[in-house]
């Protein structure tokens, strides 16, 4: 006979693993299921700050994490133009390093340690094709298994931690709230023998309409991204054809008066060049009756701001704290959907608001440079715009700084 349980969650990674470890804390029965088999890759780069760094001690898999040989980071420099605004992370909970884990180590810790719980049950190589409904409400999902096999299962909630395609959206037709395209093209590599810039860091680098953004992941490995706007034809041609060579000449001759050109030089390709082209940053309804969404399938922000994994994690503890609170039983959907809406926006929406001006992709205006190059030499301004990245402090504070040192320059 078939187990009972109170949630299935479809996508097993940052915001699925995650969900199901708190649930299963709490003692609810969790069926797992991810149509990949793990260890597996995804594209996406891999930076995450301190504040992730505290949530992934929380679940208890970061003394696994550290052991994956990833740099640890402590400072953050970002090169708008020629003002460079550079700093150590501020501390978070008591952590001041960021990381970026390969995903291939990141997933699969985390899913180890869902398995390890006695409530959880992961099937991998299961994928979602359907749900099952009485009346209005969603009972259960289809799905194939790795051989081919139709399976369904039955729980109160019906989740999709299924990334930025969500089938289960679909599905249930989650209602789209907002939504803001970017212009850009991001190609990424992952190179050895990479100098650091003196020491380890967080890089981005913005020059006219174009985006380097640098930093090393594990077994002394860096990630380079380059981006650049959709529109234009002839670079998109030539990532095309020829995607390292383009990644090399875009970083080289396009960020004069940074080390990237020299540091580049002389490292290797390890793998493949992988791309996004277009993307849109978005907003969806995250739970009905029966189902919710949370992760990349509930809202997508720019990558150049790092936040997806934290997110990801942080929104699937807060789906948990909720459900943990209310139950799992029928007829309460419409009240938590809107607890639940709120808590997100309230968490997640002030970055976001950011991630869809970085879409943008707009050159620096001469206003917005001279803003850049007062902070640049205001340290404690500094502190708060980077604090931005990892919730030391909301963009808001960052203004009041701003605004501080603005006034007494007049
Ligand atoms: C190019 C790029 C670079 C990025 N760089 C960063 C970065 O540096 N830092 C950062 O914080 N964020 C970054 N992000 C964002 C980050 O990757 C996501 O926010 C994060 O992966 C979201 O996690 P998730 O668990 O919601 O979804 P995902 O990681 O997408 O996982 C979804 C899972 O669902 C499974 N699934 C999907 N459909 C089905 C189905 N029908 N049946 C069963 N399983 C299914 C998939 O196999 C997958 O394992 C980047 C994104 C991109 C695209």
């Amino acid at each position: 006979m078939d187990k009972n349980y109170d949630v299935i969650i479809s996508g097993g990674r940052c915001a699925g693993a995650t969900l199901a470890i708190y649930l299963a804390k709490a003692g609810f029965q969790v069926l797992l299921v991810d149509r990949a088999t793990f260890p597996s890759d995804t594209l996406s780069t891999n930076t995450f700050f301190n504040n992730t760094v505290a949530l992934l001690r929380e679940i208890g898999v970061m003394d696994e994490l550290l052991k994956t040989n990833v740099t640890p980071v402590n400072t953050i420099k970002f090169q708008f133009e020629d003002a460079v605004i550079e700093g150590a992370i501020p501390e978070v909970d008591g952590e001041d390093t960021g990381y970026c884990i390969r995903r291939t180590h990141l997933d699969y810790i985390l899913l180890q340690h869902a398995k390890s719980q006695e409530s959880i049950t992961v099937i991998e190589g299961f994928r979602v094709t359907d749900v099952i409904h009485n009346d209005e409400t969603v009972i259960g999902l289809r799905g194939q298994d790795r051989f081919n096999r139709k399976q369904e299962y039955r729980a109160s909630l019906v989740v999709g931690a299924d990334g930025r395609n969500s089938t289960i959206r679909k599905l249930v037709n989650s209602k789209l709230k907002m939504s803001s395209p970017s212009t850009a093209a991001i190609y990424f590599g992952y190179f050895s023998e990479f100098q650091h810039d003196s020491v380890p860091k967080f890089e981005v680098y913005k020059r006219n309409d174009k985006v380097a953004i640098l930093f090393p992941t594990n077994d002394d490995v860096y990630v380079v991204v380059g981006n650049f706007p959709l529109e234009n034809k002839s670079l998109m041609a030539s990532f095309k054809e020829e995607p390292e060579n383009s990644l090399r000449e875009l970083l080289t001759n396009h960020f004069p008066n940074t080390t990237i050109g020299t540091r580049l030089k002389d490292a290797k390709l390890v793998e493949p060049i992988k791309g996004l082209l277009g993307y849109d940053n978005y907003w969806y309804q995250g739970m009905g009756k029966g189902w919710a969404i949370v992760g990349d399938a509930i809202s997508f922000k720019d990558p150049a701001m790092a936040q997806g994994i934290h997110d990801a994690i942080c929104g699937a503890r807060i789906l948990a704290n909720i459900l943990i609170e209310n139950g799992c039983q029928p007829n309460q959907w419409d009240n938590i959907a809107e607890e639940y809406q709120k808590s997100m926006e309230a968490a997640f929406m002030a970055r976001y608001y950011i991630g869809c001006e970085l879409s943008k992709n707009e050159p620096i205006s001469e206003e917005q440079d001279a803003v850049n190059k007062l902070i640049s030499v205001h340290p404690s301004v500094i502190e708060k715009f980077l604090g931005i990245y990892n919730y030391a402090n909301e963009p808001a504070d960052f203004e009041k700084g701003l605004f501080r040192i603005m006034e007494s320059n007049k």
